[in-house]
């Protein structure tokens, strides 16, 4: 089990920001930005890649409810996941980063490898 399954059952403590039936809101441990919030499903989904389009759905209006409640649907947000091995993913249960609460630099692309000539 990951550790977000075992956050889902309670075994360990998380500092919630929004939760129903369905998902969960929590603060990074380690964040990025002032506001930085993780969004998953409670279902067991390992990522964005194996996710149906009705839970997509669903967990659309959440973070829309989520941005709200943090006022960041106004000032603005950025919302990544990570899926699979090159991106990074660390924790294999489908989530969301919301990062906001500042002017948000975009650095990460000058880290990536921008030869394509492997895919085309
Ligand atoms: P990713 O690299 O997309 O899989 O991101 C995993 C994220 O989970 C990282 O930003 C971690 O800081 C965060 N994280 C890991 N364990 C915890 C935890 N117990 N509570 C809150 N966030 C966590």
């Amino acid at each position: 089990m990951t550790v977000f399954g075992k956050i889902i059952r309670g075994e360990i403590p998380c500092n919630k920001v929004l939760e129903n039936d369905d998902f969960l809101a929590f603060h990074d441990i380690n964040p990025k930005a002032p506001v930085h919030i993780l969004i998953i499903p409670k279902k067991e989904v390992q990522n964005f890649q194996s996710a149906d389009a009705k839970l997509i759905g669903e967990m659309t209006l959440f973070i829309h409810e989520v941005a709200k409640l943090m006022g960041l649907d106004k000032s603005g947000y950025r919302l990544i996941t990570n899926n699979g091995k090159d991106s990074g993913q660390e924790v294999m249960h489908l989530h969301f980063h919301m990062l906001g609460g500042s002017k948000l630099l975009w650095p990460h692309l000058a880290d990536a490898d921008t030869d394509t000539k492997n895919f085309f």
